[in-house]
């Protein structure tokens, strides 16, 4: 699914009326239709063809970025730990165990990452979701 404006007529009266009206054309676009959304000077978010739009994606972006940026902060300390393991205790069955700890979570967290990543630069997070479960556990 992309997000395109549609030579609907009625649809682009739609959105030049909501302009006219003094609304302003948002980069946010409507979960439904990907249209445009617009803010009107009420303050109100609206769809040209779904009305009025509740956006709660200011907030989650700002969770998702505050998320983003302690896994990307957690994922270069266990780097580190990974590499300081190795360096100081060579591969022994004790460093192993501890390794295999530390990669668990660096491979968890690069899945979340992922996933977070994937969630901010799509819109339409539904179908791309379903492509983080390709990838198998080994356990
Ligand atoms: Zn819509």
């Amino acid at each position: 699914m992309t997000t395109s404006v549609p030579r609907d007529p009625k649809v682009m009266k739609k959105m030049a009326d909501l302009l006219r009206a003094g609304a302003t054309m948002l980069a946010e676009t409507c979960p439904i239709c990907g249209l445009p959304l617009f803010r009107l000077r009420s303050g109100e978010i609206v769809c040209p063809i779904h009305g009025r739009v509740y956006i709660v994606r200011d907030e989650s972006e700002a969770a998702r970025v505050e998320v983003q940026g302690v896994l990307e902060e957690l994922e270069k300390v266990v780097a580190r730990s990974i590499g300081e393991t190795l360096s100081r205790e060579g591969l022994t069955a004790e460093s192993l165990e501890r390794l295999k700890d530390l990669l668990d979570v660096l491979e968890r967290v690069e899945r979340i990452l992922a996933l977070v990543r994937e969630t901010r630069s799509s819109t339409n997070g539904e179908s791309r979701r379903q492509t983080s479960t390709g990838r198998e556990r080994r356990e």
